[in-house]
């Protein structure tokens, strides 16, 4: 009899938005017609900018014609595309060659893709409070998983911790749920770290775009010996509101090799066999974000994120919430008030004021008493949230 893979049992039973999901239609069946201010699921609320859509058509135009049609695309991505991303980096004083960028379908496809890369003898470290997908994606892979606990006390940026064990170190900068983003000087230590130790970094920035403090380091790349030990996994979702369209890319530099093979050799072999590539159209799409156009209309509606968030940051100040985040990054992670717990916290919400938010216990372990609302709505529904969250705490919180 075929044998499954049954670390899927291992799995916890119900992924953390299923369960906001079944909470909130629950509550609409009970309460018909009303609105909900939904300050939790990470989707964005904006379209595609001007310079996207324009590329978009232009490449939809071109496959309508024999003269200017496109079929498959190279596995790793349309050199237009990698060279598009290259220059980005460059222009931020990292150099990458083209082949050390891949494209990808969006860097969620991309966390689970690449642990192809890695025995799953080899642990995984998840600093946690996590997106859940690095602890899932691990436990289906059958690896053993070490968890490393953030707190309000280390600013949700531990350190790398005395043991030293080889494996998968996963890194969010800036962090989903908590908002927390590594200077300099910390991340330094975990590149230190992984070199000492063999280990391999898997740098997620798929919020690299929401950093407005020039000290605070974009890519892991920035910093000295990463480019021995990280993969860095981007995304356009939240960069440039692709989380429908699906589009990412991921850089393996050259000189990243363990046991005498190059993962970005092995990552080469890894596409041209499990894919056929990603889309023209949508490659098109994506490379109109490094436009200066592109760039200048993505920097608008960051902005217009940012606004969501000082909205909502301000009513916590009103409120006397402690909170952290927000500035550096599109997510709010704040301290439940009156010591509730975080799935206590979210029934009070729905409940009392309507508006939806992700509990922390959602992220692992550290996150119970915490909860994370997100600057993706649109900036009316955010300000009713504000306003709403002033009258449920005014001066009380
Ligand atoms: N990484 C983090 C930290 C995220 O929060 C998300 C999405 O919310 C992703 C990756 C997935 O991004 P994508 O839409 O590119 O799959």
């Amino acid at each position: 009899m075929i044998q499954l893979n049954t670390h899927y049992a291992e799995l916890k039973d119900s992924y953390l938005f299923a369960g906001i999901a079944q909470k909130t239609r629950d509550y609409l069946a009970s309460h018909p017609g009303q609105k909900l201010y939904r300050m939790g699921i990470g989707d964005v609320s904006q379209p595609l900018c001007p310079a996207v859509i324009e590329a978009l058509h232009a490449a939809v135009e071109e496959q309508a014609h024999a003269e200017s049609f496109h079929g498959y695309q190279p596995e790793c991505g349309a050199p237009f595309f990698r060279e598009a991303v290259a220059a980005h980096y460059a222009a931020r004083g990292v150099t990458l060659s083209p082949e050390e960028v891949f494209v990808s379908s969006g860097a969620s496809d991309e966390l689970g893709d690449i642990l192809d890369l890695f025995s799953p003898e080899s642990p995984a470290m998840v600093l946690e409070p996590a997106y859940p997908a690095y602890l899932d994606a691990s436990v289906i892979a059958g690896r053993r998983i070490l968890h490393v606990p953030a707190s309000a006390e280390n600013g949700f940026l531990p350190s790398p911790p005395e043991t030293v064990e080889a494996g998968l170190i996963y890194l969010c900068s800036p962090n989903n749920p908590t908002g927390a983003v590594f200077g300099r000087e910390a991340l330094q230590s975990w590149v230190n770290y992984a070199n000492k130790t063999g280990a391999v970094i898997l740098f997620d920035a798929a919020y690299e775009a929401y950093i407005e403090d020039p000290a605070l380091p974009h890519s892991i790349f920035e910093l000295d010996g990463a480019t021995t030990c990280a993969i860095e996994i981007c995304s356009l979702s939240k960069t440039a509101g692709f989380t429908g369209t699906r589009l990412g890319y991921t850089v393996i530099p050259k000189s990243l090799t363990r046991q005498g093979l190059s993962l970005n050799a092995m990552w080469v072999r890894n596409r041209t066999t499990k894919t056929n590539g990603v889309s023209y159209v949508l490659q098109k799409g994506g490379a109109a974000v490094f436009t200066p156009e592109g760039q200048q209309q993505i920097k608008e509606q960051i902005a217009l994120y940012k606004r969501n968030a000082r909205t909502l940051t301000q009513a916590l100040d009103a409120c006397g919430v402690w909170y952290t985040g927000g500035k550096n990054a599109p997510y709010i992670w704040l301290k439940c008030p009156g010591g509730m717990g975080s799935w206590e916290f979210f029934s009070y919400l729905l409940n009392e004021i309507q508006v939806v938010g992700t509990p922390g216990e959602g992220f692992g372990c550290c996150g119970e008493g915490f909860f994370r609302f997100s600057t993706f709505a649109s900036p009316a529904d955010t300000a009713e949230a504000a306003r709403r969250l002033l009258q449920l705490f005014g001066g009380r919180a």
